[in-house]
């Protein structure tokens, strides 16, 4: 089977090959047979990193470059001294020791990267035993029959059976960005070319327009795509922002202690003479080690893979990684209506045609309710033109109305399910109709064409009778379609009268009220044609039309949206609705939801499209609400605020929806609604299409944001504290000794630090986060005082250590004991400092003591059990000769606890001294975000 040349056989032959069947497609038992034989619908991915890559890699980082060189130097010192190379076997092992950690945790990251994207995969709709069903795309077998639509990427290769203005883009495959245009009737010769082979789609190319009913030929990696699988993109980890300047910061860092080396070593050996040259290259080296923070990269990589864990959990799917920074300084977010802002669950609320008006009763997507006209129902097949319109609302549809489990559902778009319900209300069952009145033509729904028509044979039915053999039957927007139309169908489709000025004005007002009560609306028209209209020309099948009437859908809000709107205004952060319906639609639910205030401009898509880029420029700063938009203008309007400086969020679902969502700063795609196209185009998908997802997402943004620039603060406030420990040392005290070796200086910093850095990264969010602007995304991460932070911190853990330096060396020398267990005590009061640090550091602004120590029972544990390892360090003896330790006496002890609370009693004291300021000096008036 697999060697066949499916485009040499017509699509009933490939069926009667493939043992399948067009109406049924395949029984379950024939699936599972053929999923054992074939196994999954999936490409071996092949181009991310081998192990062995993301391992060798590790060793591409300068610091554990660095590393290495104070290893080999220190290993050779020691030998020259005729001890064992303690330290550096030391240093190798953590070195090692650390490049597996790194290893395990980008390992970890792909791995999670790529479940992620098969969270997002896409769910094909299959026809098997007699029903449609959504099923994903791993489980597709040869002999499947699966519907495709504009905006689906192909799951599998396949056979037309059936395409309707089908054009597929197939640059994956081919190279050729132009669209091809899909043609199911045609057979071909053996040796077309696969671009040429029109009657075939392939797997991972992206239909762009029109519809397809297929038959999967192959799956996996015998398609043509699995064939060629190294083109695949394996999953990308990129870096981030914030990861690529950490990088720069640490190259820094490096080359700083290298120079710092050389200027001790150098200086020292000037002044002191080429004796001293070994103990200053000992001093020199632990120097080095102390400047650079090399616990820094894990706990980042680990707090942005919590962040996206976190958002996970709120519905939002990151899709790149660099998104979890950036969603914390998003200004302005850009969303679509429908669906997102409100539930899509359409309802028809009212019916108009030209004979009169009546309202429709009934619940959710249940056909059943009545047509009422002053309180009192009506039989809707008796009047001729509104029958007329409820056909034109079956038929002109690709919605399919079924009961799953009992309840009744829509397989399709929301809008036109309703109008399948309003049918059914009426009596009219679409199953029959479809069969009795056979599509021949059709002109696909798009957002810029704003209207749908499909051509169909006038079938003989008790209810209708017509005197073409054909009829067009169109919907759509009512102003467009309007356009199209010249006669208005007073008694049924034959007896028409011209539409003129009088007609068209009812017409727009009509649709004026119901828009401006927050409806969409819907036109309907139609027309009897002689012949089957070409398909590649749908201006020629649309003209002449009949006005049939219209109809007017609710779409209730989401309950959690205006909570979620008003969130986002106290943060800071503009909400924009962008919508392809009228603007007084848009603009009623803008009022409703809080988004915009009652007579604020709504911009029409048409004048935007006059607008020069700096009219837009200035129009997109006060303007909320764009109506009759259609896609190219999104891109404009993310093109327009990003010259204002704003960082943006856009959503989107459609396959022309996917340049603007490349271009926003977040490109988010919609999880249910959204089409396979803008989902590979964005940055993050919206699992339950929610817009306060978006909200929750800049939430955590913020948090992560924040929780990075805590434990940097942390982490390099003390790395600045050893150094000057160290580098002072020979000038204060008689001797040039190492008060800590490189071994005791990367137990801290890998250590002692690094297990508090990682349980704040899991502190939980200020009570403030939200009610503050966003900060700009420009701005260094070291902004708004955390440098200074650092520096001031670092000097004050210099001065700290240095006081208790000068006091237990002296103590050291002339109480019995070990002479150098003033190192020890050093080595340990720098250590507990940081436990006292890091329960400081968790706020900002607010006390120890106001914070549950509870909120964050992660702290607690690090520092317990960091204290314990430390306590282990000096009093376990193996542990202690490792590490070059002494025991302490319990007073002595007792000194390194007493020294390391100052720490603790500064930051807390700091925080006391700006509260105060920030009270004296508090502007008179509140500021509110606008
Ligand atoms: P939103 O931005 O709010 O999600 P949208 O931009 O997706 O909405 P469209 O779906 O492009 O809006 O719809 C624009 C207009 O096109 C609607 O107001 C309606 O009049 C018309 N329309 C919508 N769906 C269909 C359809 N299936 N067939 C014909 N016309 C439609």
């Amino acid at each position: 089977m697999d060697d066949q040349q499916w485009h040499t056989v017509e699509a009933a032959a490939a069926l009667a090959n493939l043992e399948s069947d067009r109406d049924c497609g395949l029984s379950s038992t024939a699936v599972e047979q053929r999923q054992a034989e074939y196994g999954p619908n999936a490409i071996q991915e092949t181009g991310g990193r081998s192990r062995l890559r993301i391992l060798l890699d590790q060793f591409t980082n300068v610091m554990l470059l660095m590393l290495i060189g104070v290893a080999v130097i220190s290993g050779v010192l020691s030998l020259r001294a005729g001890e064992t190379p303690k330290d550096a076997i030391a240093i190798f092992a953590i070195v090692l020791l650390n490049a597996v950690l790194g290893y395990l945790q980008e390992n970890r990251a792909e791995q999670a990267l790529s479940a992620l994207k098969q969270l997002s995969a896409p769910a094909v709709r299959t026809l098997r035993q007699g029903e449609i069903r959504e099923v994903p795309a791993a489980a597709l077998v040869p002999g499947d029959i699966i519907l495709l639509e504009a905006g689906d990427q192909v799951a599998a290769d396949g056979r037309l059976l059936e395409a309707a203005n089908l054009q597929a883009r197939e640059s994956a495959l081919t190279g050729e960005a132009q669209a091809v245009t899909k043609k199911a009737e045609i057979v071909l010769e053996a040796d077309a070319a696969l671009g040429d082979r029109k009657n075939l789609v392939f797997q991972g190319t992206e239909i762009v327009q029109g519809r397809a009913q297929v038959l999967v030929t192959r799956t996996g990696m015998k398609t043509e795509l699995g064939r060629i699988a190294d083109m695949l993109q394996g999953v990308e980890a990129e870096d981030t922002p914030l990861q690529r300047r950490m990088g720069q910061l640490s190259n820094a860092l490096v080359l700083g202690s290298l120079i710092l080396v050389a200027i001790v070593v150098i200086g020292g050996v000037v002044a002191m003479g080429w004796q001293a040259f070994e103990e200053l290259l000992t001093v020199s080296l632990s120097m080095a080690v102390a400047v650079v923070p090399e616990g820094l990269p894990a706990v980042i990589t680990v707090t942005l893979a919590i962040g996206t864990q976190r958002m996970v959990r709120r519905q939002a799917l990151i899709r790149r990684l660099p998104a979890v920074e950036t969603l914390g300084s998003v200004t302005t977010i850009c969303s679509d209506k429908t669906g997102t802002l409100t539930q899509n669950k359409m309802v028809v609320q009212s019916v108009h045609t030209p004979s009169g008006g009546w309202q429709v009763s009934g619940e959710g997507y249940a056909p059943e309710g009545n047509f009422l006209q002053a309180e009192e129902s009506i039989q809707p097949l008796e009047q001729p033109v509104l029958a007329l319109l409820l056909l034109d609302c079956v038929l002109c549809n690709d919605a399919v109305l079924q009961k799953q489990d009992g309840e009744w559902a829509i397989m399709g778009d929301p809008t036109e399910g309703s109008l399948v319900v309003l049918a059914g209300k009426a009596g009219l069952e679409q199953q029959p109709l479809t069969y009795q009145f056979k599509r021949r033509a059709e002109f696909p729904f798009s957002s810029e064409r704003k209207r749908m028509s499909v051509a169909v044979e006038a079938a003989e039915d008790s209810r209708f009778q017509f005197d073409s053999p054909y009829l067009l039957l169109a919907k759509g927007s009512p102003e467009i379609l309007l356009d199209y139309c010249n006669a208005v169908a007073v008694e049924s489709l034959g007896e028409t009268e011209a539409m003129e000025r009088g007609w068209r004005d009812l017409v727009l007002q009509t649709n004026e009220r119901l828009a401006g009560q927050g409806m969409r609306v819907l036109g309907f028209a139609a027309r009897p044609l002689t012949e089957i209209p070409d398909a590649d020309d749908p201006d020629a099948a649309e003209r002449d039309l009949v006005w049939l009437g219209m109809v007017g859908l609710i779409d209730a809000p989401r309950p959690e949206v205006r909570e979620a709107v008003k969130r986002c205004r106290q943060a800071g952060i503009r909400p924009v609705m962008i919508t392809g319906d009228h603007p007084l639609t848009a603009r009623a639910l803008a009022i409703d939801l809080g988004i915009s205030e009652t007579g604020a401009e709504a911009l029409r898509g048409q004048q935007l499209e006059q607008m020069s880029q700096p009219e837009l420029e200035e129009a997109v700063q006060r303007v909320s609400v764009y109506a009759r938009v259609a896609p190219e203008h999104k891109l404009r309007i993310v093109q327009a605020l990003q010259k204002q400086h704003q960082v943006v969020a856009m959503t989107g679902d459609g396959v022309n929806d996917a340049p603007a969502l490349k271009q926003a700063d977040i490109g988010i795609a919609m999880g249910i609604t959204g089409t396979d196209v803008s989902k590979e185009a964005s940055d993050m998908v919206l699992l339950d299409d929610n817009f306060a997802s978006i909200v929750a997402a800049t939430e955590e943004g913020r948090v992560v944001y924040s929780n990075i620039r805590r434990f940097i603060k942390y982490i390099l406030g003390s790395n600045i504290g050893e150094v000057l420990t160290i580098a002072l040392s020979p000038l204060l005290l008689p001797v040039v000794a190492v008060p800590l070796t490189p071994l005791q200086i990367l137990w801290m910093n890998l250590v002692t630090d690094g297990f508090p850095a990682l349980a704040l990264a899991v502190e939980p969010p200020e009570p403030n986060v939200m009610n503050r602007p966003p900060y700009d995304p420009q701005e260094s991460i070291f902004a708004r005082g955390l440098g200074f932070y650092m520096v001031r911190i670092g000097i004050i853990f210099g001065i700290i250590a240095i006081m208790l330096m000068l006091w237990a060396y002296d103590y050291a020398q002339t109480t019995p004991g070990d002479p150098d267990r003033w190192k020890t005590m050093v080595f340990t009061m720098l250590c507990l400092s940081q436990m006292g640090h890091a329960i400081a550091v968790r706020s900002d602004r607010r006390l120890a003591v106001e914070m549950s120590p509870f909120s964050n029972p992660f702290i607690l544990l690090a520092v317990g059990v960091t204290t314990l390892l430390q306590l282990a360090l000096v009093y376990v003896p193996p542990l202690r000769n490792f590490f070059g330790t002494h025991a302490l006496t319990l007073t002595e002890l007792a000194v390194c606890f007493g020294f390391s609370t100052l720490i603790f009693v500064w930051v807390e004291l700091e925080k006391l001294f700006i509260r105060a300021w920030m009270r004296s000096h508090r502007p008179v008036e509140k500021r509110t975000v606008q």
